[in-house]
């Protein structure tokens, strides 16, 4: 079978990685891919943007291909999936009534409220004023969220009123998120630890992926500007079999039985942004796709072929699946370029890729890469994922320094911690 998956990251590249392991699939055509994707056996990099469906849906048809799969929320958000049923072609992702799980703040928490399924108390506010009142009343802390996608920028934790009021300005007069900022969320700060939960989903059947955690603060212990994720690891011991088990009962199934009772079956892999706080889960976000750089990580301990769980999706078998893990921790660092996640310079050569792919149990994913001269050059924000899966979380983290240690280009900045907050679990 031939298989195109949609984006260019890290995400796509251990999606791509992974799909072109089972024995079913022939070709992974990867629209746009990266250098790191190009490389792998079976899979081809096609110079499409995620956007433009027609292009997208051509290629499909002529090439044969049997199934597609949507990395990134964007193309997602704005139809990909409902544009490709149209045309009779199957794809793994939800449509865009779905999507809205992640492409409209207020959309998710008003269905959450509904269906009593546990977040942060919040009001929804279209005008500036009253939503400063309401700040006023409430105090600080206190998180000010734009309703619509903002690339991970939209939602600022408060300390204090004065920074919600500047933040309410910003999204709603100013307009620096444009019409995404139209409405914004002004919700209760919660404290605890995070986690990602992954799910995949026929609409019906709920099956739970591997848990995770990714590290989105740039510098180490939790510093710095957020960004789209500078690490993960898998399994997140924070998450318990029996909490596994409660965000199952509590959140995830709800959610999609809640989707389904709306109008708006859900198809696809649903990710829980979660805030585990006292010991219960709390939706901070969804996401209706693979996180990135929780991809990594998880589909490395995947041991089930994931095409056959795609397909069991499409054929309404998901229920007859028991997913099968590999029992050890993988942990992914991210290498950024320099100035991430503000303006960076590209095109810094890399180098020392292949001493770190001869080590056992690495995994480097590209995330922006490309070839020049016949050499593999930044070429993004966030340039690799290295991944190393070994017996346990504390061996994860050293095999994945090492390998990020024998990598080098110009400006490369990684954090030093990941993993740690497992750590401390690990020696409670
Ligand atoms: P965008 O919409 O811009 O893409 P996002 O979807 O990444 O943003 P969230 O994941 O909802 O935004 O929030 C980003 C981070 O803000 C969370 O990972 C969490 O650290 C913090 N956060 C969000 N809501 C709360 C809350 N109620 N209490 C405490 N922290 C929060």
């Amino acid at each position: 079978m031939k298989i195109l998956v949609i984006g260019g990251g890290g995400r796509e590249h251990a999606l791509s990685w992974k799909l072109a392991q089972s024995p079913q699939v022939e070709r992974v055509f990867c629209a746009p891919g990266n250098a790191g994707i190009a490389e792998e056996e079976k899979c081809e990099c096609v110079p499409l943007s995620p956007l433009d469906f027609e292009a997208l849906a051509q290629f499909a048809r002529e090439k044969g291909v049997d199934l597609t799969v949507v990395g990134p929320e964007d193309p997602l958000a704005r139809g990909l999936a409902d544009y490709f049923r149209e045309k009779g072609l199957r794809v793994f992702g939800p449509s865009a009534k779905a999507a809205q799980i992640e492409a409209s703040k207020v959309f998710t928490k008003e269905l959450l409220a509904r269906y009593g399924i546990p977040t942060a108390a919040f009001e929804v506010f279209d005008d500036p004023e009253a939503a400063k009142r309401y700040v006023e009343k409430k105090g600080a802390p206190i998180v000010v969220k734009a309703d619509g996608l903002c690339a991970g920028k939209g939602v600022v934790v408060c300390r204090t009123v004065e920074e919600a009021l500047q933040a309410i300005d910003r999204i709603m007069v100013e307009k620096v998120f444009g019409e995404a900022g139209k409405r914004v969320i002004i919700e209760e700060c919660l404290f605890g630890e995070e986690a990602s939960f992954m799910v995949i989903t026929d609409g019906e059947t709920v099956l739970p992926l591997p848990t995770s955690q990714d590290h989105k603060p740039l510098l180490d212990g939790d510093q710095g500007p957020n960004t789209g994720g500078m690490g993960a690891y898998s399994p997140a011991p924070v998450v318990t079999p029996e909490l596994a088990e409660t965000i199952m009962e509590t959140i995830m199934r709800p959610t999609i039985e809640a989707l389904a009772k709306e109008g708006a079956p859900y198809f696809g892999v649903l990710y829980g942004g979660l805030m585990i706080s006292e010991g219960k889960p709390y939706v901070l976000e969804f996401n209706c796709r693979f996180g990135d750089p929780e991809a990594q990580p998880v589909l490395m301990r995947l041991e089930s072929d994931l095409v056959e769980l795609m397909e069991a999706a499409f054929s309404g078998k998901l229920s007859e699946i028991e997913i099968r893990l590999r029992p050890e921790a993988a942990v992914c660092v991210v290498m950024a370029s320099q100035g991430y996640p503000g303006k960076y310079e590209k095109g810094k050569v890399i180098t020392g890729l292949e001493e770190a792919a001869q080590m056992t149990g690495v995994k480097v994913f590209h995330a922006g890469t490309a070839k020049k001269d016949g050499k593999i050059v930044t070429a993004g924000g966030r340039v690799l994922g290295v991944t190393a899966i070994a017996p346990d979380i504390p061996s994860a983290i050293k095999r994945a320094y090492e390998a990020v240690e024998k990598i080098h280009f110009e400006g490369a900045h990684f954090r030093r911690d990941i993993g740690s907050k497992a750590l401390r679990h690990l020696k409670r």
